[in-house]
């Protein structure tokens, strides 16, 4: 379950962001092949986080579609996994651009520290 240590790199990285404020919400992007399970990642957030900064946080996770560039006619388009056809001109080598990510987008601090 590799998800463990991508959660302890999330956390500190949004524990680092925080710079010593409490941490009540993180918002992570996880691309559909990235090959994360997200109810695994909750997980190694709910076993992980006690203890730190970002104990009791809200967990957002944003799941994203992939999104390809057709190289024949320039489109660029989103799809769901497994379907990669151009929706301009039917083509099926689009590039994939973007669907492996895992990353913080943003974290929540307290407006008063
Ligand atoms: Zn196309």
């Amino acid at each position: 379950m590799h998800e463990l240590s991508l959660m302890t790199n999330l956390l500190d990285d949004a524990v680092a962001a925080a710079a010593g404020a409490p941490v009540r919400a993180m918002r992570v992007r996880v691309g559909p092949l990235s090959g994360i399970v997200v109810d695994s990642l909750r997980f190694a957030f709910e076993a992980l986080s006690p203890g730190t900064p970002a104990d009791g946080a809200r967990l957002d996770i944003e799941e994203t579609a992939p999104s390809l560039h057709c190289p024949r006619c320039g489109t660029d388009f989103s799809t769901p996994v497994g379907s990669y056809d151009c929706p301009s001109c039917g083509a099926t080598d689009g590039e994939l651009r973007s669907g492996n990510e895992l990353e913080l987008v943003s974290i929540e601090v307290p407006d008063h520290v």
